[in-house]
């Protein structure tokens, strides 16, 4: 068994047997580094250029741990854009067709938000959203994060171009201190830094070179 192999993981045999039907017959070079890691519990710093299975990553990583029986938010992926929050919830729902009855939301800006209170009092396990309306819902209280575990900064660096720190920041102030923090980032400016030692404990970090 080599170590790029998902069966070396703790994973659940439905989980495993899921990824080989969805083809992922290896892990990629970000997985293979960062899902050990995670599955530990411990929070991340995970760099890789674009296109090297970063949301399997840390969707593989979020599913394991959650509780279908309760329906409140237990993982929340922030993203920069309603279109890269869509490919997340996507690639999510096909990475959680192994477990029980696993619901998974997005929380967008550009929509009505009516639509997305009425189905939050249905309880989603999952949300994916973009730190404004995140926020927004926070303010209204018609989401909570009291039982968040995994809270995902995915493309972190897009995030912090389009100014949203402020926002990252108060979201992350309404959930537990005891959460798992991982950061996902193509690229790793200043600001990255400033969000790892505000943010995350004892992170540890991985990186994929490019190959050009
Ligand atoms: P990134 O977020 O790093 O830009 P994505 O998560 O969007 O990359 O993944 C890129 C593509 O690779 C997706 O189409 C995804 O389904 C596929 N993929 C992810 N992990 C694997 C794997 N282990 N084996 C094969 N394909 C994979
Ligand atoms: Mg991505």
């Amino acid at each position: 068994m080599s170590s790029t192999d998902f069966s070396s993981l703790p994973l659940s045999a439905a989980t495993l047997a899921n990824l080989a039907a969805l083809g992922y017959t290896e892990m990629t070079p970000i997985q293979a580094q960062s899902l050990p890691v995670m599955l530990k519990g411990r929070d991340l710093i995970a760099q890789a250029k674009t296109g090297s299975g970063k949301t399997a990553a840390f969707g593989i990583a979020l599913l394991e741990p959650l509780n279908p029986r309760y329906f409140g938010c237990q993982a929340l992926v922030l993203c920069p854009t309603r279109e890269l929050a869509d490919q997340v919830a996507k690639e999510l729902r096909r990475l959680a067709r192994a477990a029980d009855n696993i619901k998974i939301l997005t929380l967008c800006g550009g929509v009505s938000i009516g639509p997305q209170i009425a189905s939050l009092e249905h309880g989603a396990h999952v949300i994916v959203g973009t730190p404004g309306r995140v926020q927004e819902h926070l303010k209204k209280g018609t989401l909570s994060l009291d039982g968040l575990n995994t809270l995902v900064l995915d493309e972190a660096d897009r995030m912090l171009d389009m100014g949203f720190y402020d926002a990252i920041a108060e979201v992350i102030a309404q959930t537990p201190a005891r959460r798992q923090t991982l950061l996902f980032s193509a690229t790793y400016p200043a600001g990255i830094q400033q969000l790892a030692t505000t943010f995350m404990r004892d992170p540890q970090s991985v990186k994929v070179a490019a190959l050009h």
